[in-house]
């Protein structure tokens, strides 16, 4: 199937789960996840309707950036180093992958010098893996709270890229967690955090995700294919 074909299915498939269980499809947007892939396949997803695409790299995201329509919302979903913050800050939509205090101070010190404020999400490691970036689950309610005394960053909720399984039900446990976490940190109203967007779903259990109260799928080999990451200039 061609990119548009899949990406229409997403979108469908979307629909059709927010209808199952009684949510409004426009509380979900769907990210298409272009990493490793070339220019022609993200043109071709944006004529088909995309404007939200999610990258992991910097210097891939910069790269592409101005190659491709201005008005797309570009999405930082990979970790994020301190040194390269300059290069994306005022040029994405939304950083999903705060995971220290000094990494959001230093998101504080770009949006200052830049005089906006930059938005972004705490990634939470919700199954707790060696392998994965993010903090713990209990961790998360203190960084909000450090972060809300920086004031040109704002916090607009939670991003976890939940462990690998066969079956995507396996992971519906840590998505409910995440949602809890969620609500949790938005009943204490802490200043200058606000939990409106979860970030979580991916190709393989984005419906599971939605059903757990997801507002924010990332969807890359759905909508692009596999990846090959033996592709020079990857
Ligand atoms: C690659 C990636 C995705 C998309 O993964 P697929 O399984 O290809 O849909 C989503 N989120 C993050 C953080 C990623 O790095």
């Amino acid at each position: 199937m061609s990119i548009a074909e899949n990406l229409k299915e997403v979108q469908r498939d979307i629909n059709e789960v927010c209808k199952k269980c009684g949510r409004d499809p426009s509380e979900v947007t769907l990210i298409a996840v272009s990493k490793t892939k070339p220019l022609e396949d993200l043109k071709e997803a944006y004529d088909a309707g995309a404007r939200d695409f999610g990258e992991n790299k910097v210097q891939e995201l910069t790269a592409k950036m101005p190659n491709l329509p201005s008005d797309i919302r570009w999405h930082m979903i990979g970790h994020l180093q301190r040194n390269k913050v300059k290069y994306i800050a005022g040029e994405v939509e939304l950083i999903h992958s705060v995971d220290s205090f000094r990494l959001a101070e230093e998101i504080n010190i770009q949006a200052k010098r830049k005089k906006i404020i930059i938005p972004a999400l705490i990634e939470i490691n919700i199954g707790d893996e060696e392998s994965k970036f993010g903090v713990r689950p209990d961790e998360a309610k203190e960084l909000c709270k450090e972060i809300s005394e920086l004031d040109s960053i704002h916090i607009e909720g939670l991003m976890t890229v939940a462990p690998a399984a066969d079956d995507p039900e396996e992971v519906r446990r840590y998505f409910r967690k995440m949602h809890e976490l969620f609500l949790d940190i938005k009943s204490e109203n802490i200043d200058n955090v606000e939990m409106k967007i979860l970030s979580m779903g991916m190709t393989n259990d984005y419906k599971v995700a939605i059903e757990e109260g997801s507002t924010m799928v990332r969807v890359g080999t759905g909508i692009f294919g596999a990846r090959d990451y033996s592709r020079k200039n990857n």
